[in-house]
């Protein structure tokens, strides 16, 4: 069936990949797009059947406005997804990440449109489940002055705000929860500034920049990375919603088998930097430092010792499951980025 999707904060790192994989996969689907750049669109950007305009949500309304009338799906994937800014930068996280998105679900629920929102694996929190479970897991958040949860706290909310124009106002959604996505274009490895990057491409841009890896409290906190052409795998069979598969449910889009410790992902990955030429000799050099996190973080940050996904949903409704493993997914990181030998970096 045609589709017409509309993707705010189409050049980030799920939206990117996931026009790449419409326009591959889908010749009669079409995509619009809002961002503010392009940089990571290279491969869709000339595409007929997709439709940019550079524009930033708060600004350009009125375009919003009209596309979300002529669309049949809505992606509202514009986020502040960086731990560091929900220290440094609370109030901007809840301005965009809460109010500027709750104005777009608003007028999806008016014109009676399916929304796929980006929930997140943060939602859990310190959840000590062995696995988080979409319907069973409690969220747990820390006091007020630990800022870091600003973002949790934002998507729940706006998961619950979901959820209940779902329940009771036949509102069409589905929540997907990404447990650390990785890939080409997550994050730029050429910025030096520390604590800007997710892990992965911090440790990355680290190794190539000569610096330390910092292991946050030791490192011994364990994330289960997910290569992104799994995730969106998972989206797509979203959006397509066989027989309403997805239809107003929540799924943990994760790979449980890639759950490793920081400290271990560091070590995994200095391994594989040193099978590429040019950069082996960096991997070589490169200290395994421990630093605390409130020295590099800020004193509101508190961190998360474990997060394991629960993907029966996503197994039982969607027929997904992750492929891609550990090793791979870096491997791929790696080469978008390391695999020119004659770029810089
Ligand atoms: N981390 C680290 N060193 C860094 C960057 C991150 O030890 O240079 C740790 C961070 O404290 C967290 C984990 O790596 O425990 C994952 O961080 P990320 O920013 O990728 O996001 P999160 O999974 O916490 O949302």
């Amino acid at each position: 069936m045609s589709q017409k999707i509309l993707i705010l904060g189409v050049n980030g790192f799920i939206g990117s990949s996931l026009t790449e994989r419409i326009l591959n996969e889908k010749p009669d689907w079409e995509v619009y797009g809002m961002d503010m750049s392009t940089h990571k669109l290279q491969e869709s950007i000339d595409n007929e059947r997709f439709h940019f305009i550079e524009g930033d949500i708060t600004i350009n309304k009125e375009w919003i406005a009209y596309h979300i009338k002529k669309c049949d799906v809505v992606l509202p994937l514009v986020a502040i997804a960086t731990p560091s800014t929900y220290v440094n930068d609370p109030l901007r996280v809840f301005e965009l990440d809460f109010e500027a998105n709750l104005e777009i679900i608003r007028q999806c629920v008016r014109h009676k449109k399916r929304v796929l929102f980006p929930s997140t694996s943060e939602v859990y929190g310190m959840s000590s489940d062995s696995e988080f479970h979409e319907e069973d897991s409690n969220l747990v958040l820390g006091p007020i002055h630990k800022e870091r949860w600003i973002y949790s706290c934002s998507k729940q909310l706006m998961d619950r705000v979901i959820y209940a124009y779902g329940k009771h106002e036949d509102f069409k959604f589905t929540l997907f929860r990404p447990f650390n996505w990785v890939g080409p274009k997550l994050d730029n490895i050429l910025e030096q500034k520390e604590g800007g990057s997710r892990v992965l491409t911090q440790f990355i841009s680290n190794i190539l920049h000569g610096k330390d890896i910092k292991l946050v409290n030791g490192g011994q906190q364990r994330r289960s990375f997910t290569c992104i052409d799994d995730g969106i795998s998972a989206l797509m069979k979203i959006i397509e919603n066989k027989d309403g598969c997805a239809q107003g449910r929540i799924f943990n889009i994760g790979n449980p088998k890639n759950d490793v410790s920081i400290k271990e992902l560091a070590e995994l990955l200095v391994s594989l930097i040193k099978t590429y030429p040019k950069y082996a000799s960096m991997a070589a050099n490169t200290k395994l430092i421990t630093v605390e996190g409130k020295d590099y973080y800020g004193a509101g940050y508190q961190d998360v010792s474990a997060r394991v996904p629960s993907i029966q949903n996503a197994m039982q409704y969607l027929n997904w499951e992750p492929t891609t493993d550990l090793e791979a997914s870096l491997r791929k990181t790696l080469d978008y980025h390391l695999a020119d030998p004659n770029s810089d970096i």
